[in-house]
């Protein structure tokens, strides 16, 4: 007989989630568009429209970021190229380390492509490819490894070193660089493209789960957070819905908390709990009483992370890259000309 239980009340998580997410979409696709008509004005010597440049675009500077956060460490001394990249990486940082690995699930553009990829290819195909236990685990493991390696470059290289590569003509436009890898796709760019994009419609969130190293540097972050997905092994009816559910393959189900930095903190499996106070997220025990955070408490402290940090970094005048515009009149029409030093 079917155990009887009470109905969580209807919720809007997954709406709340959309909407940051949408809105953090059409943020970047602003920025990409602004930051493509400023590269034409350089390119045509001036001839086309001018627009200010949208330090945003540094976002999508991981490597460019992390240098400038250990100078800056090590320094003290604002970055005076990419900076904003830097104050990004540090608001994505303090987010994951606040309400788990959530840049992911709630403000990254890939995430969310990603996401909508493997929906569309459940509809079509009714179900998703969840590779065995043995295997996923292991390939889980490749972003971490990715991130060493990273990690090991920039670390072992000295600050002036850094600040030397970033201030080098390829550091300068290292972003119309990355906006060149877009526009004009080399055949393996294609290739390596397209292989990942038919691998996140059939497996759920194919490059976050195995290959993103900006992931996994937030999942580091995220093990510190003070919140946890938190199953009441009381109420909870064992239905199974939440593991099921879940993008991460996690099998929630079987926790009482979700502590692994595989967690996105993206509450799919809340919203899908058909039992109330069942499954959610919530403070850990230090925190008494174990607190329950709802969507609209993420979504409110996202935000308020994300426009502090940028809000700082414009008010104390370290949001803009300190370069003469004369430097790019003459760099960015020969950046396809600059290798990798
Ligand atoms: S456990 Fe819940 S919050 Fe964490 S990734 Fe899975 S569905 Fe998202
Ligand atoms: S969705 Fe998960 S937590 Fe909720 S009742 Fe079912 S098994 Fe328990």
């Amino acid at each position: 007989m079917a155990r009887a239980y009470l109905k969580r009340p209807p919720d809007q998580t997954l709406l709340v989630r959309r909407g940051v997410q949408l809105a953090f979409l059409l943020l970047n696709l602003w920025i990409g568009a602004r930051f493509y008509v400023w590269v034409r004005h350089f390119e045509t010597g001036g001839d086309s429209l001018y627009v200010t440049r949208p330090p945003g675009v540094e976002g999508w500077l991981p490597i460019a970021s992390l240098m400038n956060l250990k100078c800056y460490t090590v320094t003290g001394l604002l970055p005076e190229v990419h900076p904003a990249g830097m104050f990004l990486l540090v608001a994505f940082l303090a987010i994951s380390f606040v309400f788990r690995k959530a840049f992911c699930s709630w403000l990254c553009p890939i995430g969310t492509i990603s996401e909508w990829l493997w929906q569309g290819g459940q509809a079509l195909f009714r179900r998703n490819l969840a590779p065995p236990r043995w295997l996923d685990i292991p390939l889980r493991s490749l972003k971490y490894i990715l991130l060493g390696l990273f990690l090991w470059v920039v670390l072992r290289m000295p600050a002036e070193e850094l600040r030397a590569f970033l201030a080098s003509p390829y550091g300068l436009v290292a972003d119309v660089k990355m906006l060149d890898f877009f526009r004009s796709p080399g055949r393996t760019t294609i290739f390596v493209t397209s292989l990942l994009v038919i691998l996140s419609v059939v497996t759920k969130n194919a490059w976050c789960r195995y290959l993103c190293p900006y992931g996994a540097l937030m999942g580091l972050a995220s093990m510190l957070s003070p919140l946890r997905i938190t199953r009441d092994v009381v109420s909870c009816i064992d239905c199974g819905k939440c593991a099921t559910a879940c993008p991460s393959l996690l099998p929630v189900d079987r926790l009482r908390t979700v502590k692994t930095p595989e967690c996105t903190g993206c509450m799919t499996c809340v919203s899908v709990c058909p039992v109330k106070d069942a499954l959610d997220l919530r403070t850990l025990p230090l925190v008494r009483p174990r607190r329950r955070v709802p969507a609209w408490a993420v979504a409110a402290g996202v935000t308020l992370i994300f426009l502090s940090v940028v809000g700082y970094a414009r008010a104390t005048g370290g949001w803009h890259t300190n370069v003469p515009e004369a430097i790019f009149y003459e760099l960015i029409p020969r950046a396809g000309s600059f290798g990798h030093p």
